[in-house]
């Protein structure tokens, strides 16, 4: 096992292990950076570096001008600042920015909506449903009961016929949509109707998505019927790591910022709030421009992929995210094993395949990154020339082919 092998040739002496530790922080980001193709949909290339390096160690429990710390009044001007930038930018009225993560934004979602022992129903893992969704990780903990929306794996959706028929027999007291893998918009309106005609409430996760709809692309989750979205802030979003939650009802934020402080967090980082600010005016700046390429990219690279004789999923995106079926390559843990070989960075993830829906059936990748870096349409048919020929053998000659796409343009 991996974690053995590292244990057993761990220096004795902490300094020494921890010099070691440094020592692959620097090769990592030297291969990012310098070697690598960065696919990974659930990250970002970074784009701004932290000022006051203090406030990470700022301890702020409570809301601004109600705080448990004496002498915090600066620090009540960052928070609502911040949260003012992400509401606005994700066309929301109001912002709860504390959360450390996606996962434990959407802890507190089910916190506010639902009771230990109520039915939440959620996307299933093949068609993107995450972790935090399902009873192994965070609804679990909230000890709820989780069943699965029908999902159409044509449209790439929820199966609005058979939707209602699942409300009634189930009754869900919260509808989760969003997803790891988002090729298409979901149909938010109607989905939102047939949840609300039957008094449950409706969380669009947005965790991969959020860049694309700070930009006024892909589409508009709270306005289209959703209650509440969520989202990490380090994806498409382009922020430091954490998470956030958005909404327009005042009664639905307070319940959800009420199970975020006192429920889940005291303290919490304060220092990436000012990042997070900036990724939020980025995007309110770039007036679309990032988001449009990043899904041209997507689509670039789709067509280019298709042409390479790989099954695209769906047969193309309108996200930037794109998705190969290799069910027939041995999986996508052992796809994305061998192009991480060739200093391709990318994951596996469920496959909607209407042929036969297999929870890690597939890759998926992200072109946020790339597109940060500066990677363009023109660039994707050698990405995916590399990429065929990367699934199939791995080779030194191909390592190098990748690095120097890299360094076509560098950091
Ligand atoms: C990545 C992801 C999350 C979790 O985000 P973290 O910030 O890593 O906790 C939640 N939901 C979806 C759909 C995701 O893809």
């Amino acid at each position: 096992m991996r974690l053995a092998e590292i244990e057993a040739t761990l220096p004795a002496d902490g300094a020494e292990a921890l010099r070691r530790a440094a020592e692959a922080a620097g090769l990592h980001t030297r291969r990012v950076e310098e070697e690598a193709l960065l696919l990974y949909a659930g990250g970002n290339a970074p784009r701004v570096a932290r000022e006051f390096p203090l406030l990470s160690a700022q301890p702020s429990m409570g809301y601004p001008g109600d705080k448990y710390q004496a002498g915090l009044e600066p620090i009540d001007v960052i928070e609502v600042t911040v949260a003012r930038l992400v509401a606005d930018v994700m066309g929301a009225r109001f912002a709860e920015i504390r959360p450390t993560s996606a996962t434990l934004a959407n802890l507190a979602v089910y916190t506010a909506f639902a009771q230990p022992g109520d039915t939440i129903a959620v996307l299933p893992d093949w068609a993107g449903g995450h972790l935090s969704h399902h009873e192994i990780g965070a609804a679990g903990v909230r000890g709820l009961r989780v069943v699965e929306l029908p999902y159409d794996t044509e449209m790439l959706d929820v199966d609005l016929d058979r939707l209602s028929d699942l409300l009634d027999g189930e009754r869900p007291k919260l509808v989760v949509i969003g997803a790891s893998l988002m090729l298409r918009p979901h149909r938010v309106g109607e989905i939102a109707a047939r949840v609300h005609e039957r008094g449950a409430h409706l969380l669009y996760d947005a965790s991969h998505v959020a860049g694309l709809v700070a930009e006024g692309r892909f589409q508009t989750p709270l306005r289209d019927g959703a209650d509440v979205v969520t989202f990490s802030t380090y994806k498409s979003f382009a922020g430091p790591a954490g998470g956030a939650i958005v909404a327009d009802d005042p009664g639905v934020m307070e319940r959800c910022s009420a199970a975020v402080y006192p429920g889940l967090t005291a303290n919490y980082d304060v220092g990436r709030l000012l990042p997070l600010g900036e990724a939020a005016l980025a995007h309110a700046r770039s007036g679309g421009d990032y988001a449009d390429r990043c899904i041209a990219n997507a689509r670039a690279l789709a067509a280019a992929l298709a042409a390479e004789g790989l099954a695209v999923v769906g047969g193309g995106t309108d996200s930037h995210h794109v998705a190969v079926d290799v069910r027939a390559l041995g999986g996508g843990t052992a796809a994305a094993r061998r192009l991480a070989e060739i200093n391709i960075l990318l994951s596996e993830i469920g496959c909607p395949a209407p042929d036969g829906p297999d929870p890690a059936g597939a890759i998926r990748i992200g072109t946020q990154s790339v597109t940060t870096q500066g990677f363009e349409p023109a660039d994707m048919p050698a990405v995916a020339s590399l990429i065929a020929r990367g699934l199939l053998e791995p080779t030194e000659a191909l390592r190098a082919e990748v690095a120097a796409i890299r360094r076509k343009h560098p950091p």
